[in-house]
């Protein structure tokens, strides 16, 4: 408990998952050394390390869902599973020899900034320190939401969320009851469905779903890829032009989609015969407007004789009845939550006091959104950013480019601070953070986001805080580096005083 107290880093990096990880690679890559990277759990991996639901995998092709530093010949599969994920994780944190820097089970309750000496006081789990910089890299996905449903408690059976599988409890022959038609339920029906006696997926909207070409990358292409590794890059940069391409239909067209959906009404079809469970699986609202879901087992599964789909959200529980808002009733022995995640309501927040003594969830509420400067800086939080930040999520597109934008955003900051030198702190200017979420919000009028559905990119007020309405070259082009006009340079208050007698 006393190991940490009273240390000071130059940076504290909080969360070991591909943002905390690339924050670290990156900072190393900018000879700073002088960091620690602080982990709640006892392991690295975040999203890859949590999800280990049957069926778990990524929905970006791996040769882009990776980093671009630290390519991976040998991935498996074209859609690889969670399990090689969590590897590769691992694999980055020993080959780029981060593990020292690493602290586990080192959960940060709170950072505080401390105005006299310009730096962040941090508690954590494990102790206490204090950081000149601060790189929250928690996650936009890594809080569990279970939605209050009356009567929960008094349901006799399991019940765990999608992102907290227990593998203790075997599915095989039980009634496993399924909440909840996301990315990761997509991927649990088809997985569960051959185990269980019955499944009773209840459904609030149906997803868009598309066919995933997923297949095995033959020894041959591996071997490619690692004598000649421009091949894999040249693959990475097709599927990646592939995206940016699709993204403009996203922000600029969104009316010509119906091409899209046409294509994955015929995807159901080919699956689904009966024309009543059609009717029930088909989406009311654009295509793309929440993400497109991939799979080619969905269907078949939902067409299973032991598959029941209620076309309602599930909103009572009495004892092992399951009760939906529609009023249809199912029976169960297990309840699987796939209702994702504190998204809007970034949980960190609460934890981080700023310069007025205000927590950043208490200075968002007051501005009334969830706002950054560039998807990084908060004014009054300075020396504080955040990866995948406000607007930095996209819709069709690996994350793993929008994380490695901001870390070229992050090294800049950290140079600009060493250029400024001394004890000095950036703190972006509310004018710059207006402009730049005005330019966001513009841009977002016409994307099918907005115009689409309702859908948890939204905020309690509408208000679309979570998805970049452009293509991620944009964003790269946006965060390459530090408008330091954009920032107000704070000095202690000694040095301001020699500053000025000087
Ligand atoms: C099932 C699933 C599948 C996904 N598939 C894709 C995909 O195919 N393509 C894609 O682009 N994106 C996908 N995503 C989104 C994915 O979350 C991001 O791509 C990426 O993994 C996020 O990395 P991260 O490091 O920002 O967050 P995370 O991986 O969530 O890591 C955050 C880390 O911070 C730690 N942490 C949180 N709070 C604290 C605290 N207070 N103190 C200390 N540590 C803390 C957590 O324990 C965690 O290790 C998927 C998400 C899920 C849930």
């Amino acid at each position: 408990m006393a190991e940490h107290e009273h240390e000071h880093v130059r940076v504290a990096v909080i969360g070991s998952g591909f943002g905390g990880l690339g924050a670290a690679v990156r900072l190393r890559r900018e000879g700073v050394t002088d960091f620690v990277v602080l982990e709640r759990a006892g392991s690295v991996g975040g999203t890859w390390r949590d999800n280990t639901y049957p069926g778990c995998a990524c929905d970006v092709p791996s040769h882009l869902y990776s980093f671009s530093f630290a390519p991976n010949p040998e991935w498996p599969r074209t859609f690889s599973g969670q399990r090689h994920i969590r590897a590769y994780l691992e694999h980055v944190a020993d080959v780029f020899r981060l593990r020292p820097h690493i602290r586990f089970d080192s959960e940060v309750k709170t950072m505080t900034w401390n105005a006299g000496r310009l730096c962040w006081d941090l508690e954590t789990a494990a102790g206490s320190l204090s950081a000149d910089f601060v790189v929250s890299a928690t996650g936009p996905l890594s809080d569990p939401r279970i939605p209050d449903i009356p009567g929960l408690d008094t349901f006799p059976g399991k019940v765990f969320h999608s992102a907290r599988w227990d593998h203790d409890h075997d599915l095989r022959g039980k009634r496993v009851a399924m909440v909840g038609t996301g990315a990761s339920a997509i991927q649990i029906v088809p997985a569960v469905q051959p185990l269980a006696e019955r499944l009773t997926l209840f459904q609030r909207t149906p997803p868009w779903v598309m066919p995933r070409v997923d297949r095995a990358i033959t020894g041959a292409e591996r071997l490619l890829h690692r004598r000649l590794p421009v091949t894999a890059q040249l693959r990475r940069g097709l599927l990646w032009g592939i995206r940016e391409l699709q993204v403009q239909l996203f922000t600029k067209r969104p009316d010509e989609l119906g091409l899209v959906e046409a294509l994955a009404k015929r995807n159901m079809a080919r699956s689904i015969k009966d024309p009543a469970l059609r009717a029930k699986l088909t989406p009311d609202y654009r295509i793309g407007c929440k993400r497109i879901l991939l799979s080619s087992e969905y269907y078949p599964a939902l067409a299973e004789p032991n598959v029941d789909v209620v076309a309602s959200g599930l909103s009572e529980v009495r004892g092992s009845t399951l009760v939906a808002a529609d009023g249809t009733e199912a029976e169960a022995d297990v309840i699987v939550f796939g209702t994702g995640f504190h998204v809007t309501d970034m949980p960190i927040a609460d934890r981080v006091v700023g310069a007025d003594g205000r927590t950043l969830a208490e200075a968002w509420a007051a501005g009334g959104a969830m706002e950054a400067l560039r998807g990084a800086s908060v004014p009054g939080f300075p020396n504080w950013m955040t990866v995948i930040g406000p607007n930095t999520g996209l819709g069709n597109s690996s994350m793993i480019l929008m994380i490695e934008s901001q870390l070229n955003y992050m090294a800049d900051l950290v140079r600009q601070l060493r250029v400024l030198g001394g004890r000095v702190a950036l703190d972006a200017r509310p004018g710059a953070v207006r402009s730049w979420n005005r330019r966001v919000q513009e841009r977002m009028k016409r994307t099918v986001w907005n115009t689409g559905c309702e859908s948890w990119y939204l905020d309690a007020n509408g208000r679309n805080s979570t998805i970049w309405p452009g293509t991620t070259a944009e964003f790269r082009r946006a965060t390459r580096q530090v408008d330091l006009s954009e920032y107000e340079v704070l000095r202690t208050p000694a040095v301001r005083k020699a500053e000025v007698d000087a």
